[in-house]
């Protein structure tokens, strides 16, 4: 089994418990419905075809599925999956000899692919286009390019960041789809396939709570239904409901909307120390002590989708619910209100 598909901060249990409830098929991945449209007719009619489906970027923030989906894909596909990332294919040498290996129509893997460098991106252009791999042999004077056919295969590509690629890499995918936030409903779902698939009791008002309290994304979800579940074990509860999340939840410091310690501190620090901004990034990044990057794929993209924050062109700007999420009043910062265009 491959340990990168799983969330990197679960304990052994854990990881037992991902692998038996990750989705199969596309069926079985609840939500993402424009993507898994967009994707089902993709397998179908290269299964019709018996071709290589067309190559797939899968892009948005971290959690969402990105790796699950690649994996669904290769399964209904029906080949195999060679998953490697973008910082582990240091040389062309490295992507020769998984291209090589790879059967006729397998998937390659490659995730956060917005970290390929230049020199294997340029590899992987005529591979993608052409299914062949030109390497390098001998070295000095008797060097010498040799032109390596390849099966025809599919590249999924994840990243968080699509921005970060370059356009003729972007341009080589035939599919481009955005993975995004789930709706608390969807979360909700999720929860519940958990809870039937491990056989333990979950109500309708627990599996929302968990949901609302997942930032959108389904592997919080799974998180806090395992944190939820170890709290109803230990207090002799046989049904999670709302309360019982609610309990388990408290020391893990995240509130009634999902929003977590960095969440907050970020608010605080724009409302506190900028007055409501706007604050470049990076100004932002010294003062809460976390890498701009982290701020900007894991961190912002949901307060902003939540209306927290909003971006702009000096900077981040604290919108009115991030005022009230902290029992402030917009009004009272000295320029807050006027940032935000209320004066
Ligand atoms: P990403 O690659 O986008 O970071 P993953 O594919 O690793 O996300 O998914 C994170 C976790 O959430 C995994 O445990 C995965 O099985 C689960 N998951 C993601 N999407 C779904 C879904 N639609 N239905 C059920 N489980 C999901």
């Amino acid at each position: 089994m491959d340990d990168r598909h799983i969330d990197p901060s679960a304990g052994d249990e854990d990881r037992h418990f991902d692998n038996t409830l990750r989705p199969n098929t596309l069926s079985e991945m609840l939500g993402q419905e424009k993507t898994k449209g967009q994707l089902g007719i993709a397998i179908a009619a290269a299964r019709q075809r018996e071709e290589a489906m067309d190559h797939v970027l899968l892009s948005g923030p971290p959690g969402l599925g990105k790796t699950t989906l690649s994996y669904v894909i290769a399964k209904e596909l029906g080949v195999e999956i060679y998953p490697t990332s973008g910082p582990l294919l240091e040389r062309p040498s490295d992507l020769a000899g998984m291209l090589t290996t790879m059967g006729e129509r397998d998937v390659l893997f490659i995730d956060e692919i917005h970290r390929v460098n230049r020199v294997v991106e340029e590899y992987l252009y005529s591979a993608m286009e052409d299914f062949k791999i030109d390497i390098m042999i001998d070295q000095g004077p008797a060097a010498r390019s040799v032109s390596i056919p390849l099966e025809p295969f599919t590249l999924v590509g994840a990243t968080t960041r699509q921005g970060l690629l370059t356009s003729p890499m972007r341009a080589r995918f035939g599919l481009n789809a955005h993975l995004d936030y789930y709706a608390v409903a969807e979360l909700a779902a999720i929860v519940k396939r958990d809870a039937r698939l491990l056989g333990f009791q979950v109500s309708e008002s627990g599996a929302m709570e968990v949901a609302r309290r997942s930032r959108g994304t389904a592997r919080i979800a799974k998180r806090w239904l395992r944190r939820a579940r170890d709290f109803a074990q230990v207090e002799g509860e046989n049904e999670i409901d709302a309360g019982v999340v609610q309990k388990a939840l408290v020391v893990h410091s995240v509130d009634e909307m999902g929003l977590d310690e960095m969440d907050i501190m970020l608010l605080r620090a724009i409302i506190e120390k900028f007055d409501g901004g706007p604050v470049g990034l990076s100004n932002l990044a010294a003062v809460i002590g976390e890498e701009a990057d982290t701020i900007e794929e894991v961190v912002e993209p949901y307060l902003i989708k939540e209306g927290f924050v909003k971006r702009t062109p000096k900077g981040r700007v604290a919108m009115p619910r991030a005022w009230e999420r902290l029992g402030m009043d917009p009004l009272e910062g000295e320029s807050g209100g006027e940032q935000l265009g209320l004066l």
